[in-house]
């Protein structure tokens, strides 16, 4: 199934290309109170809210989804866990551009290790990128976003992919520059993440999904996930060596070459098999 949070938090189910609004289904979520746990309260209890959706959708509203703002499937992400230069090709282009390296000495992810962003840097495909006026380069660079589905550390890279509840797309914005990734990565609107998110059971083979991203029509980035330096599993396995991973944790897990500044007025297109078209725009 894919599930759509939009307008006021509202809960839609995207089916053949309009968005029926099921956000009555978010009724059987418990009610809270301090210290709110870890982990996304939707994420968390998705088996249970995917079966009244189930119900409730033959006689939801059902909206066109132009017409509807959508926001970040995952509202409450405990974080949003990212991969450093995870494509060969990327690689290369980062130690080929000067625009990109700005000097230091590009290594490999094995190197780097990962690296984590601002939960607050997350918006929707209907939200806009917003470009600080620092006077520098930001880049776009497009992602498949893992979703987590369990709370879990230590996981096996055999047993990673039973830990996933679905896949998005995610674009990693991103300031050129020599500060730590999780300040040039981390500005508010700098996680875009959508345009909803796509239950595992859909994605036959996250290791072969072919991804694009067009700035104003032009193509600038394209490849598939089977040129993963580390691959979804061995990312999971890797990031809860660290990290306990908690539901609605997002993984972004890598961009390919292509990447590219965008700037005011920009109109970002990206596609990725089996999730959908996702266009978001740099206000
Ligand atoms: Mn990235």
């Amino acid at each position: 199934m894919r599930l759509a949070r939009f307008d006021d938090d509202r809960l839609g189910l995207v089916r053949n290309g309009d968005l029926l609004d099921v956000s009555e289904a978010l009724e059987i979520l418990p009610r809270h109170r301090w210290p709110l746990p870890y982990g996304d309260p939707l994420i968390t209890h998705l088996g249970a809210v995917l079966e009244r959706v189930r119900a409730i959708a033959p006689r939801a509203q059902i909206h066109k989804i132009d017409s509807v703002k959508l926001l970040s499937p995952v509202a409450n992400a405990s974080k949003i866990i990212a991969a450093p230069v995870n494509y060969l090709k990327h690689v290369a282009e980062a130690r080929a551009d000067a625009g990109i390296h700005f000097g230091a000495d590009i290594k490999t992810i094995d190197h780097y290790g990962l690296f984590l962003k601002s939960n607050t840097s997350v918006i929707g495909a209907g939200e806009p990128i917003i470009v600080p006026n620092i006077g520098r380069r930001v880049d776009h660079e497009i992602e498949v976003a893992v979703v987590i589905g369990k709370n879990c550390k230590d996981v096996s890279e055999a047993e990673a992919l039973s830990v996933v509840c679905g896949y998005a797309m995610a674009l990693d914005m991103s300031v050129r520059g020599l500060e730590d990734r999780s300040w040039r990565k981390s500005y508010d609107s700098f996680s875009v993440i959508g345009p909803w998110l796509v239950t595992a059971d859909e994605i036959a083979d996250s290791a072969a999904l072919n991804f694009e991203i067009s700035v104003n029509g032009e193509r600038r980035q394209h490849s598939n996930t089977r040129k993963l330096i580390f691959s979804i599993p061995k990312l999971i396995a890797y990031a809860s060596t660290a990290y306990r991973l908690y539901p609605g944790d997002i993984i972004m897990t890598g961009t390919p070459e292509g990447v590219g500044p965008v700037t005011s007025g920009d109109r970002l297109t990206c596609r990725v098999d089996g999730i959908g078209t996702m266009n978001v725009r740099v206000a």
